[in-house]
């Protein structure tokens, strides 16, 4: 089966999708950039649904590079996947824990079988992650996923992030 990647510039939170991709912190309880903008668009629920995996499965919170999904809420999707990606570091390689976090919830997705996957560039914002690099790990991590999504879209906040996308996707 073949995966259509589409690269759009926007916010995530206006996209329909089947599933959005949230870039969570490991509390899930919420927080700034992409985080933020979901919980505040999509409502209660999904804080909701986030602390109740906190009370059961999550008791010490999403560990970096893997993923869950709760309801959307008012999103215009069915489901987010919240993925915790790593923060940059200059000395330490953390890139397999970002490609994780793209293949996780890839996996995620076709559990609940989504198939159309709104992602934003994950770690590239207060997480530091060079935009560059962010670029090729997504879209290389993408490419070689075994998945049954028929289009993973990375929504790209800025022209800027939309720029370097297109260079790496070559
Ligand atoms: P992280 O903590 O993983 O770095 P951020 O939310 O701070 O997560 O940033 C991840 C990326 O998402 C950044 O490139 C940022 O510019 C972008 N971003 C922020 N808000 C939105 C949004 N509403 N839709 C899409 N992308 C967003």
């Amino acid at each position: 089966m073949t995966t259509t990647l589409t690269l759009v510039q926007g916010d995530i939170t206006r996209q329909s999708a089947d599933a959005i991709v949230n870039a969570a912190n490991s509390s899930l309880l919420g927080g700034g950039g992409v985080d933020g903008a979901i919980h505040r668009r999509g409502g209660p629920e999904i804080l909701a649904a986030c602390r109740a995996l906190r009370a059961s499965h999550y008791g010490k919170g999403l560990a970096t590079g893997q993923a869950v999904a709760t309801t959307a809420g008012a999103l215009d999707a069915r489901w987010v996947i919240h993925t915790v990606g790593p923060v940059w570091s200059a000395t330490e390689d953390r890139s397999a824990l970002l490609s994780s976090c793209y293949r996780e919830s890839l996996r995620i997705a076709d559990e609940l079988g989504a198939r159309t996957v709104a992602f934003p560039a994950i770690s590239t914002g207060v997480y530091g992650w060079p935009m560059d690099d962010g670029a090729r790990i997504a879209l290389d991590t993408v490419r070689t996923a075994r998945t049954a999504v028929r289009e993973v879209r990375f929504v790209l906040f800025d022209d800027a992030a939309h720029r370097v996308f297109e260079a790496a996707m070559g």
